[in-house]
């Protein structure tokens, strides 16, 4: 195979239609690679730009859907479970136009694509009914049925959006529409058809011809877990998720030399604890016991943690308090903007839990604290490491519009093992958030956590998506278990991995990692937002000794 351009194929699982499109967005304006996402949006009609409800015969929300406005072209659609969408997002070689015969052209090997699939499936009697998109049963028979719909944007030779094969969706959602503004044929699916096959079996015949027939150069694939058969109910996930709460503290287990850290309770340290006491403020350096604490704090630095102490959800890498939220502290901010005028900060890092509790998830008090912060602070660079509000575009544009210096969300690991460690999180929805804020046009950065079960190669995999949607700062560190119902440590990485992951993420053109077995999503995070030109204007005065 060629070292062409890397083609990634990515099964993302079940996403809601405005995180894949915003995905979509962000590879298509950032991304040097071709890509192939395939995954089942949950409940959704869509209209192409000049398409009108017209064709909409009923109120989507009746049946639990959403209506979305999509920047392609063709008429309603609908997607939902059972369907398997597929979004080639490829430079297409010599296209250079996106003309009308450029975009016959690729719609007819989309559905090329997928009508040799469902032959080798089984469905012999498939095919295209001229002058309609999309591949249809029986097309010179009788009574045509659509299998699938394809539905394309092409400019300056790239692609976006793709086909939707219905595999065994409820066909009583497509009685409340006109598919495709066409009248007179039926929506019919594989199982309708009698092929009897799994989704997960589709998308490996897809996603190899897919390969085939568009791959420039390596191949690299990555799926979210598919759900496992072999476990009962949700073994698969820890036991702190399960919420049986926090275990016992873990057994003392041989750490490496180079995970050790020295406990280092100097002046600056204590100065911080009393500071943080003194104005009744949360860190996560505290709350998650972060190994490097002793270091930032005696380098004046730390992350303020908003919105309370209590988690909605319980990643299975967090040591975090799971009971019910309480309100939230209009004071805080101020509190936090006070506590870093007295710091000096040249960097304030805020984050805070998930509080899908809130309307908002929490982001107006992001907005709050970033004002408080640049009111007290004018000089102070400002870095929030966000939830991802449940993909909530207007919740993501609050902040967004506040417009923090480096606006931070964690994938925190690899597409298969994001049910197993962030259950109420998704693959998908992360990188659509960075997308998003990528294309709010802020500096993005993201984290990831390794030793729980990820390989080299996923990880590869994993930055090579961040560099698609243009991240500008990724931290690697080693997750270090805080109890026993949280996941094992399945290893401890090597340094020497960690540097090679350092010299790969800026290969794939991320302009900054920062990678090493006691990083954390926010150490460092000065250096690291200087690095690519988020500059303070406050100097960083080290170890201010009190006056
Ligand atoms: S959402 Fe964040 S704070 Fe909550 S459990 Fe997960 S990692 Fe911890």
């Amino acid at each position: 195979m060629s070292s062409g351009r890397p083609f990634r194929v990515r099964w993302l699982g079940r996403v809601r239609y405005r995180d894949a499109l915003a995905l979509q967005q962000g590879l298509f304006a950032d991304s040097a690679d071709d890509h192939l996402l395939l995954l089942e949006h949950h409940p959704v009609y869509t209209l192409g730009v000049r398409a009108t409800t017209e064709h909409l015969l009923a109120p989507p929300e009746e049946v639990g859907a959403d209506l979305e406005r999509a920047d392609r072209g063709g008429d309603i659609t609908f997607h939902g479970p059972g369907q398997l969408v597929g979004y080639p997002l490829l430079h297409l070689p010599g296209k250079r136009g996106g003309g009308m015969a450029d975009t016959v052209d690729y719609v007819r090997s989309v559905e090329g694509l997928v009508i040799d699939v469902c032959r080798e499936l089984g469905l012999a009697d498939v095919g295209r009914l001229d002058p309609y998109p999309g591949v249809w049963v029986r097309p010179d028979g009788p009574d045509p049925r659509k299998v699938a719909a394809i539905g394309v944007r092409l400019s300056r030779g790239r692609t976006m959006h793709g086909f939707a094969l219905n595999v065994d969706p409820d066909l009583s959602f497509f009685d409340r529409m006109v598919p495709c503004g066409i009248t007179g044929y039926g929506v019919t699916s594989l199982a309708a058809e009698g092929v009897d096959v799994s989704m997960r079996e589709v998308v490996d015949r897809v996603a190899g011809r897919a390969a085939r027939i568009w791959a420039q150069g390596p191949v690299d694939r990555a799926d979210v877990a598919w759900r496992r058969t072999d476990v009962e109910g949700d073994a698969d996930v820890a036991a702190f998720t399960r919420g049986e709460g926090p275990g016992e503290p873990p057994p003392v287990e041989r750490k490496p030399d180079w995970m050790k850290v020295r406990l280092d309770t100097g002046p600056e340290y204590r100065r911080l604890k009393g500071l943080m006491r003194g104005q009744s403020l949360v860190t996560v350096c505290e709350e998650a016991g972060c190994p490097n604490i002793f270091d930032c704090w005696n380098d004046g630095t730390a992350t303020f943690m908003i919105n309370g102490e209590r988690c909605t959800r319980a990643c299975g890498f967090c040591l975090v308090d799971t009971r019910r939220p309480e309100a939230t502290d209009p004071g805080e901010p101020v509190r936090v903007a006070d506590a870093v005028a007295e710091m000096g900060l040249a960097h304030a890092v805020v984050t805070a839990v998930a509080r899908d509790d809130l309307p908002d998830g929490g982001a107006a008090e992001f907005v709050a604290t970033i004002r408080a912060i640049r009111a007290a602070n004018p000089g102070t660079a400002v870095e929030v490491l966000i939830p991802d509000c449940k993909g909530d575009p207007e919740s993501l544009a609050l902040v967004f519009d506040a417009r923090p210096d480096v606006l931070n969300h964690n994938l925190e690991t690899v597409a298969r093992l994001q049910r197993t460690v962030r259950p109420s999180a998704s693959y998908a929805r992360s990188l659509s958030v960075l997308a998003r804020a990528k294309a709010a046009g802020l500096t993005t950065k993201s984290s990831l956590i390794v030793g729980l079960g990820e390989t080299d190669d996923e990880i590869d995999g994993a930055l090579a998506d961040f560099a698609g949607v243009g991240c500008d700062i990724v931290t690697i560190g080693q997750y270090l278990r805080p109890t026993t119902n949280h996941l094992p440590v399945e290893r401890w990485v090597e340094p020497a991995t960690f540097d090679r992951w350092k010299q790969e993420g800026e290969r794939l053109g991320i302009p900054h990692v920062e990678s090493g077995p006691l990083v954390r999503s926010s150490y460092h995070a000065r250096q690291a937002a200087e690095a690519v030109g988020v500059a303070s204007a406050v100097p960083v005065t080290l170890a201010a000794t009190p006056a």
